[in-house]
């Protein structure tokens, strides 16, 4: 099982790298974010307890979103691999992840930190829209839809996320950069970390995205 862990503050753009990289190797996007915006669209009672974190710019606590992401992990297009997105953000996290994957003689393949100053990610997440219909990510400055409002890709409506808001994004920052510290630095000790630079133009960085795949065991499937 390869499990490719995509590291970030928010904004750093990992959402960015995790599809066209799934694609590459053949295995699906976990993103704990959407998993909780769907349990919210659903309006189930986890949706309900997770929605006051979020919209607030909170994590969700861990034991929620634990037990969340292995429910989705045991999911039977996960047995080959997964692309972890948004998660672990906490050492505690981190630590159940590898606990789970241990119960499965598995390990995290690979931790790929997209590392960005902080500055550049509150300007990056005061511009970001994205659209109703699938999330597809767009920025004011640095990729604007075709069509002020439109997605390109489907068609539906851009809005800015409750927790996209200017005013909740140093509360954030502030909560998820100390936390991420944690967690990049529980990889380093287990010597899986890689880092790439995420200042760098979207092809790039999935350049240097997939060059630290290098060594780690995991393939591409094209
Ligand atoms: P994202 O789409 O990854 O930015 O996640 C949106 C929101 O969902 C976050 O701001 C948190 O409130 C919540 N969330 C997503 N993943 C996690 C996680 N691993 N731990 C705690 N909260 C999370």
């Amino acid at each position: 099982m390869n499990v490719v862990v995509l590291l970030g503050a928010p904004g750093a753009g990992k959402g960015t790298q995790a599809p066209p990289l799934a694609a590459r190797l053949g295995i699906p996007v976990v993103a704990t974010g959407d998993l909780f915006r769907a349990a919210v669209r659903d309006g189930s009672q986890l949706g309900r307890e997770a929605r006051r974190y979020m919209d607030a710019g909170q994590l969700v606590p861990d034991e929620i979103t634990v037990s969340l992401l292995l429910e989705r992990l045991a999911r039977p297009d996960a047995a080959a691999g997964v692309i972890l997105d948004g998660f672990p953000r906490t050492a505690v996290q981190a630590k159940a992840l590898d606990v789970a994957l241990a119960e499965r003689g598995a390990s995290v393949s690979v931790a790929i930190l997209v590392d960005v100053p902080a500055d550049e990610l509150v300007r990056r997440m005061s511009g970001r829209w994205i659209c109703r219909a699938a999330g597809h990510p767009y920025h004011e400055t640095s990729s604007p839809p075709r069509a002020a409002g439109i997605c390109d890709v489907d068609g539906s409506e851009l809005y800015q996320r409750a927790d996209d808001q200017p005013t909740t994004i140093r509360a954030r920052m502030d909560q998820q950069l100390g936390a991420l510290a944690q967690v990049v630095e529980h990889y380093r000790a287990s010597g899986v970390l890689r880092t790439v630079d995420g200042l760098q133009p979207i092809e790039a960085v999935s350049a240097a995205v997939g060059a630290a795949l290098a060594g780690t065991g995991v393939a591409m499937a094209r």
